[in-house]
């Protein structure tokens, strides 16, 4: 088995980093190779804008490159509650962001030639327990009235040419729902934007920022350059320098394995949908097909807030019995991968972007960023550029979390109560 993550592994290396000494001026400078900072590169490179992005690791080695690779319309919550928390005019505006965030990326895919399998699969919500099903049945009633009529109900029995599991209880269909390759789109992604004329520096953390006179001085591990704008792009992987988004941003690992490719026979057996597919469980599990028929099976397993090869191999442990438990059949089958990432959670789980202490930013997907991220990074790339704003997130409140100042010491209180909700709810 390998440490490493599957779409790394698989994808082309991106070649068209600069060389080139990290100095000069440029209009906008943006911090994390990810699918924030190279969306939004893309679009203000295509803008005429000089842009530079300084990546602290390699293009997508941040979560952009190590997630579950479920490119999902709809909301981290039920619209029932986004209603309830947000109000409808806003609740709708972030639900339709999403849609347009699938759609986004599918026009990426398209206009800049990505090899990287897009394909519009569907995304099946699946109840863990009878009583979920009631409650996805509610959200499902209000979602396909009033919001996305490209759902459906399915019932258990409906499931059967779905998935070979009897772990569930029925679910909610999304049928504008994708997947793709993570690695291949985030290195297209980055050539893209290089092809646009955008400047992308690797291995340049940076590590310090001052303004003066109304300009960025940004110090990195490479050099020293300075810009009208700085775009913060670090989603969790947040340095401590920018401690305004470390007191907002709650770093929490999500982690995964990757089976050997199945046969034919192993995939009809265990996921003739070919769906991405969520479970409903509070610490639940998020699983699909790879492009070569690799189960690709995530979850966010201990509530960890580390992801080294030993706190992935411990997740990757409970995450094989997970495995075994909703497919028996794959329970001996070999594990290929394992690896994991951070997510960049907030309280609330709603996004956050905008402008805020000299910064534009855009994070807090709450493990629903894969498609989000490069829509809100063109987002406020539009905003940067003085074009009408789009941000479906725009001065929503965002207070600090009371005692949290980078590492979330929390997480086991919060991991322990999400496990006692599983087993009583
Ligand atoms: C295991 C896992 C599974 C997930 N599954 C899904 C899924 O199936 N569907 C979904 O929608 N979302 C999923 N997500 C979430 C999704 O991947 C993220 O929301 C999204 O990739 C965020 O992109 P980003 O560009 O904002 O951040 P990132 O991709 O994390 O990029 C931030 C970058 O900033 C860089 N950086 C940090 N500090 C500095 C610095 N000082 N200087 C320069 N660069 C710096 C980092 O190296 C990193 O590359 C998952 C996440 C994880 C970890």
């Amino acid at each position: 088995m390998q440490f490493k993550s599957y779409w790394h592994d698989t994808a082309p290396r991106f070649e068209k980093q600069s060389t080139a000494p990290l100095e000069g001026h440029y209009d906008v400078a943006v911090i994390g190779g990810g699918f924030t900072g190279l969306g939004a590169a893309l679009q203000l490179a295509k803008a005429g804008a000089k842009v530079v992005v300084l990546e602290a690791g390699t293009v997508g080695s941040g979560a952009s490159g190590r997630n579950g690779g479920h490119l999902n319309n709809g909301l981290a919550h039920s619209f029932i509650s986004a209603k309830a928390e947000l109000g409808v005019e806003r609740a709708k505006a972030l639900y339709r962001a999403f849609d347009d965030a699938v759609d986004t990326v599918e026009r990426i895919v398209t206009e800049e030639a990505i090899d990287c399998n897009f394909r519009r699969a569907g995304k099946l919500k699946l109840a863990s327990k009878p009583a979920h099903f009631e409650g996805i049945a509610r959200n499902f009633e209000a979602v396909n009235r009033e919001i996305d009529p490209d759902t459906a109900l399915l019932t258990a029995a409906d499931l059967k040419g779905e998935i070979g599991s009897s772990s569930f209880h029925g679910a909610i269909l999304s049928k504008k729902s994708a997947m793709m390759h993570m690695g291949r789109y985030a290195v297209g992604l980055a050539e893209a934007a290089v092809r646009h004329g955008a400047t992308i520096f690797e291995n340049a953390a940076v590590t310090d920022r001052k303004v003066n006179g109304g300009r960025h001085e940004l110090t990195t591990a490479r050099g020293k350059l300075t810009a009208d704008n700085v775009f913060l792009a670090t989603g969790a992987y947040t340095p401590g320098i920018f401690s305004y988004f470390r007191r907002r941003i709650i770093s929490v690992g999500s982690f995964i394995i990757a089976t050997r490719p199945l046969s034919e026979t192993e995939v009809a057996a265990a996921m003739p949908g070919n769906r991405t597919c969520v479970t409903s469980l509070n610490i639940g599990n998020y699983f699909r097909l790879a492009p070569d028929n690799r189960l690709i099976f995530g979850g966010r397993a201990r509530f960890s807030a580390t992801s080294d090869q030993r706190s992935d191999g411990k997740s990757g442990e409970i995450l094989r019995a997970g495995l075994a438990e909703i497919f028996p059949h794959l329970a001996k089958v070999e594990i290929d991968y394992c690896w994991g990432g951070l997510v960049d959670m907030t309280k609330d789980r709603f996004p956050r972007a905008g402008y805020v202490d000299g910064l534009w930013y855009a994070m807090g997907y709450s493990g629903h960023g894969a498609q989000m991220a490069t829509h809100m990074g063109m987002m406020i790339a539009d905003a940067i550029l003085g074009k009408a704003d789009r941000n479906p997130v725009k001065d929503l409140a965002w207070p600090a979390v009371p005692g949290h100042f980078g590492k979330p010491w929390f997480l086991p209180l919060v991991g322990a109560y999400y496990k006692t909700l599983d087993r009583f709810q």
